[in-house]
């Protein structure tokens, strides 16, 4: 989630911004599918919902978000799985995405995630109704996707979404399994108390792929010092730059594409590919920057 994601606009002036620039969208790329509908409550990146047409990642996962937001589909012979969903209006879209790749809306197993803001697990509830997937996540993100996101550490009450239950608590390093996929559960808190991120091991060219789908690292106006709410939020952050730089890498994927250099949408796709290290790397620069200044400030 993005700083200004929490700007809570009235509705009406929300809607009428959205009019204006789907329509200038429109005029802008002909092509271009028309962007979902705004959230009402709060201002989002036309990124965030424009779709596009899905793309391959490697044999068994396809991308099936928009152009702003991460939506992933594995799909093998015993099954799918779609970890993020993006907005709760993406719904639709992402099951129009996976019948396109072949995929039925029952033949989806697992839902899982990134972590519980409304720009990524906006969609797990419509998902859930209409696949019968089952969620799997951690204690702490099973308890914010229960109440919808309220009560956010940072955001308070104004970035909820459509709640969710979990069917299965997962540990640190469990694997969530499809076929002869094993897709595994890393805990990386910070930008939220529950984030995880994902590998698993898929072929390309007949030959084995890494992916790393790695959670958020920012810090999207947060509070780092003396936050009573969250007291050892830095130690989070710090063991999170650490376990991220150690994960099976070969291709980096993230919650918002263009952080590991993905442009979905585009002819090339992946004009600037990031190792795992470089990731973290770049988050902890910031994050530490942000720090100086919130502790000089103090
Ligand atoms: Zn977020």
């Amino acid at each position: 989630m993005r700083h200004r994601f929490g700007t809570q606009r009235v509705p009406a002036f929300a809607f009428a911004i959205s009019v204006l620039a789907c329509v200038s969208a429109f005029a802008a790329d002909a092509n271009k599918a028309p962007l979902l509908p705004p959230s009402g409550r709060y201002e989002t990146d036309d990124a965030w919902r424009q779709p596009v047409a899905p793309f391959r990642i490697a044999d068994h996962t396809w991308y099936i978000g928009t152009e702003g937001l991460s939506a992933l589909l594995i799909d093998t012979p015993q099954g799918a799985v779609v970890i993020d969903g993006g907005l709760a209006q993406a719904a639709d879209m992402l099951l129009a995405h996976a019948r396109t790749v072949g995929v039925a809306p029952d033949k989806i197993r697992w839902l899982l995630h990134s972590h519980a803001h409304a720009d990524h697990a906006g969609a797990l509830a419509a998902l859930k109704r209409a696949t019968g997937a089952r969620v799997a996540t951690n204690a702490e993100s099973a308890a914010i996707l229960a109440r919808g996101g309220t009560d956010d550490i940072h955001f308070g009450d104004s970035l909820t979404f459509p709640p969710v239950q979990t069917d299965r608590f997962l540990q640190d390093g469990e694997a969530v399994q499809i076929g002869d996929i094993a897709l595994v559960a890393h805990f990386t808190p910070g930008h939220t108390p529950g984030s995880l991120s994902w590998t698993w091991t898929d072929t390309r060219d007949g030959k084995p792929v890494r992916i790393a789908y790695v959670d958020s690292l920012s810090t999207p106006g947060y509070k780092l010092v003396d936050n009573p709410r969250i007291p050892r939020i830095v130690d989070m952050y710090k063991v999170s730059f650490a376990t991220v730089r150690g994960l099976p890498c070969d291709v980096l994927l993230t919650p918002h594409p263009d952080a590991s250099g993905w442009t979905p949408g585009a002819k090339n796709a992946h004009p600037r590919p990031m190792t795992c290290t470089a990731y973290a790397d770049k988050a902890e620069k910031n994050f530490d920057a942000e720090l100086a200044k919130q502790r000089a400030a103090r």
